[in-house]
């Protein structure tokens, strides 16, 4: 069926909401740039403070990108070489990466077969003597069950870190994600929720020791300038970044509060029975970073999308845990056994703030047209 579509709808589109704020960025960028404020700086702190409040934690540390993050969090928890950290299978493969980067090995969870978020009952057979940390991912902007995952890794002695990369101003009861972990880490990459104009990352904690801690790691293992007290890592945060967040955090709420109607005309409007959603729990409030389905053929589906100029993303066609930088594990196919089927069969339909009334319309009435 072929709709009166002029433009072709893509699964995500920058263009729209940076236009609409162009004048008020680039305003910005002329203040860091007269003040040469271009690494750390006031720029960063100013969106350290406001970060932390938007999160409720105490602080929030700036970063260079979301995998950085990862990496820092790991240190700080003390990870290293021996060591294990439990994590999803489905997810983006940076979650992996911070636990790779120490030495430490990642074990990987299925997920649920509705959720698709870390299923906790399939975690404590996983924890051994070697088990340090657990880390929950919000994936798709929907929180997983967080009360779930913190039980167990109280009842194990084990940290508890969130990777919110995707779930900027998402609840969980109610609470906005970011302050139940240990650590929580966020990407600021261009494509998230509240990207960055440029790279950048950070982490939220409401502990002192480890917000110290993350201020030496990030800044060459320094807190007084040219004295390194450890192995330090640049991974600072740029000004240029922090004052494009500082004008984007203003708008973030509004902005997912549109995703959220556009998620819930998806929900109530798709009744296509080959197309399967996420199913969200009442205690989650998503952000719908991502609008996954699933259909069991996926390549027919996604040509008649095409064919109808919808442009669908697929996140994520490979699970972790079958990867080839992760093939020295020897995880084998169906050790994740939804993992692997959502592999196979998801798509995310177009998904951001800026799309108009119209385009939701024909988006709905092409998939119930297939
Ligand atoms: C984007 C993302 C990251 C990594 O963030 P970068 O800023 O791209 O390094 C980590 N975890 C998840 C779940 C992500 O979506």
């Amino acid at each position: 069926m072929k709709t009166g579509i002029i433009k072709k709808i893509n699964c995500l589109d920058l263009k729209g909401q940076h236009q609409q704020i162009k004048k008020e960025i680039f305003e910005a960028f002329e203040k860091v740039y007269d003040n040469t404020a271009f690494s750390g700086g006031s720029f960063v702190e100013e969106f350290e403070k406001k970060y932390a409040a938007f999160c409720g934690t105490k602080y929030a540390v700036g970063l260079n990108n979301g995998t950085s993050a990862l990496h820092l969090a790991m240190i700080a928890l003390g990870i290293g070489e021996g060591d294990e950290v439990i994590l999803p299978a489905n997810t983006f493969v940076a979650t992996a990466w911070g636990v790779s980067y120490t030495g430490a090995v990642p074990v990987f969870v299925d997920c649920t077969a509705d959720t698709w978020q870390i299923d906790v009952s399939k975690i404590e057979q996983k924890i051994t003597n070697k088990t340090k940390a657990i880390i929950g991912v919000h994936l798709y902007g929907q929180p997983f069950d967080i009360g779930g995952l913190a039980a167990i890794a109280k009842k194990h002695n084990l940290f508890f870190v969130e990777d919110a990369a995707q779930a900027q101003g998402a609840k969980y009861k109610g609470v906005n994600v970011g302050s139940f972990g240990e650590m929580a880490c966020f990407s600021f990459y261009p494509g998230k929720n509240l990207g960055a104009c440029g790279e950048a990352g950070g982490i939220t904690t409401s502990n002192d020791a480890y917000f110290k801690h993350l201020q030496s790691l990030r800044n060459h293992g320094s807190l007084v300038r040219y004295y390194h007290d450890e192995i330090g890592y640049n991974y600072r945060m740029g000004g240029l970044e922090a004052a494009s967040l500082n004008i984007k955090l203003k708008y973030l709420n509004g902005w997912n509060d549109r995703r959220k109607i556009i998620a819930k005309r998806y929900q109530a409007e798709i009744k296509n029975t080959k197309i399967k959603i996420q199913t969200q729990p009442e205690w989650a409030d998503s952000i719908y970073h991502l609008f996954v389905a699933t259909t069991e053929k996926r390549d027919e589906f996604i040509k008649y999308l095409n064919e109808n100029n919808i442009n669908p993303g697929l996140h994520y066609p490979i699970p972790c845990h079958l990867q080839k930088a992760y093939a020295h594990l020897e995880y084998k196919k169906g050790d994740c056994p939804n993992a692997e089927y959502l592999a196979e069969h998801c798509l995310s339909l177009p998904m951001y703030a800026e799309l108009t009334d119209e385009e939701v319309n024909n988006v709905i009435d092409v998939i119930n047209n297939y």
